[in-house]
C-alpha cells in the first residue's frame, strides 16, 4: 500500500509540548521528535533547569533534518499549578495555532522510609507527577476537542508503576496512578480520535540518578540487578516516544510499554531457585 508516509520523519508538522524538558529524558524526547519533524515546546520550571541548550539541540537537530523553518518554544511553568499549567498550554496553541502531542514527562522523587514520610512531602510528589500529568492532560484535551482533531497524549512512568519501590512511596503511587490515567483517558476518549500511552523507563542515566551513575561501584551495584546489565540511555527511551506519537502507533492506546532492559521480568527467577528440593 503506497502511503506517501516518511518513516524518518514521522512526526513532520507536528506540534508537541514535552513537560521538564530541560534535562534528561525529556530533553532526549524534544531533540528525538525535533530530528523527525515535529516542532517541540521545552517546557521547564522558572528557576528551575535552564531550557537553553534543549533548545538550542533541538534547532540543530531540525536543522541538520532539513527542518529549517521549525519553530521550537521554551515554555515555563510548574506543572503542579494548574493555572501556569493552563497559561502554557494556550500560549503554545496560540504560538503554533493548534497542539498535537503533548508528553507529560515532569517528575520528581525523595528517600524517606514510609513511617518517616511526611505528608507535605507525599502531596509535594503526588502534585507534580501524577496532578501534573493531570493538569496538562486536561488542557490538551479540551484543546484537541474543541478543534476536533486528532491527538496524542503521552506519560512518563516508571517500572515503579508495578514494581513496589520501598521508600519512595510517593513516586510510587504517582507512577500507578499514571496507569489509571493512561488508561481511564484512553477510554474515555477513544472514540474522539485521542490516544494515551505511557512508557515505563527502568534505570536510565539521567540527572535524576545521580546518586549511582557517576560512582563506579554503585553503577555496578544498580546494574548487577537488571537482566540485560547496563542502565539505559535517554536516546533509548525517547526512541518509544516517538513511535507512540507517531501515526505507526495508530491503533494503540492505554498501554504502558516497558523500556527497562528486562527489569520487570523479575530477574530472581533466571534459575529455578523456586522450584529446587531442598
Ligand atoms: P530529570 O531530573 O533530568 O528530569 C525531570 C525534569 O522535570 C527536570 O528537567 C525538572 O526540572 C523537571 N521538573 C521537575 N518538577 C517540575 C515541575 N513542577 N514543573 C515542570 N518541570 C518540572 O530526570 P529524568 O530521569 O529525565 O526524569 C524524567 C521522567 O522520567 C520523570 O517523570 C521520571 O520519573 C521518569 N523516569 C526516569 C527514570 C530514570 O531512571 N531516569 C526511570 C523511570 C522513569
Amino acid at each position: 500500500m503506497e502511503t506517501g508516509f516518511d518513516r524518518r520523519y514521522r512526526l513532520r508538522g507536528r506540534r508537541a509540548l514535552v513537560t521538564g524538558a530541560a534535562t534528561g529524558i525529556g530533553r532526549a524526547i524534544a531533540v528525538r521528535f525535533a530530528e523527525e519533524g515535529a516542532e517541540v515546546a521545552i517546557n521547564h520550571r522558572d528557576g528551575g533547569d535552564s531550557p537553553a541548550a534543549a533548545l538550542t539541540e533541538a534547532e540543530t537537530a531540525s536543522r541538520k533534518a532539513g527542518f529549517t523553518a521549525a519553530r521550537h518554544l521554551a515554555l515555563a511553568a510548574d506543572v503542579a499549578d494548574k493555572e501556569q499549567v493552563d497559561a502554557m498550554v494556550a500560549k503554545a496553541i496560540a504560538s503554533w495555532s493548534g497542539l498535537d502531542i503533548l508528553v507529560n514527562n515532569a517528575g520528581i522523587q525523595s528517600f524517606s522510609p514510609s513511617e518517616d514520610l511526611d505528608e507535605a512531602e507525599l502531596r509535594r510528589i503526588l502534585d507534580v507527577n501524577l496532578i501534573g500529568a493531570w493538569n496538562c492532560a486536561q488542557a490538551a484535551i479540551r484543546h484537541f476537542l474543541a478543534a476536533q482533531k486528532p491527538g496524542v497524549i503521552l506519560s512518563n512512568s516508571s517500572v515503579h508503576q508495578i514494581v513496589p519501590k520501598p521508600g519512595y512511596l510517593p513516586y510510587s503511587l504517582s507512577k500507578a496512578g499514571l496507569a489509571n490515567l493512561t488508561r481511564t483517558l484512553a477510554l474515555e476518549y477513544a472514540d474522539r480520535r485521542i490516544r494515551v500511552n505511557a512508557v515505563g523507563p527502568g534505570a536510565i542515566e539521567t540527572p535524576i540518578n545521580k546518586g549511582w551513575t557517576g560512582d563506579p561501584g554503585k553503577r555496578r551495584a544498580v546494574e548487577s540487578h537488571i537482566p540485560m546489565g547496563r542502565a539505559g540511555a535517554p536516546e533509548e527511551i525517547a526512541a518509544v516516544f516517538a513511535f507512540l506519537a507517531s501515526d505507526e502507533a495508530s491503533y494503540i492506546t492505554g498501554q504502558t510499554i516497558y523500556a527497562c532492559g528486562g527489569l520487570t521480568l523479575f530477574g530472581e527467577f533466571r534459575s529455578d531457585w523456586s522450584s529446587q528440593s531442598g
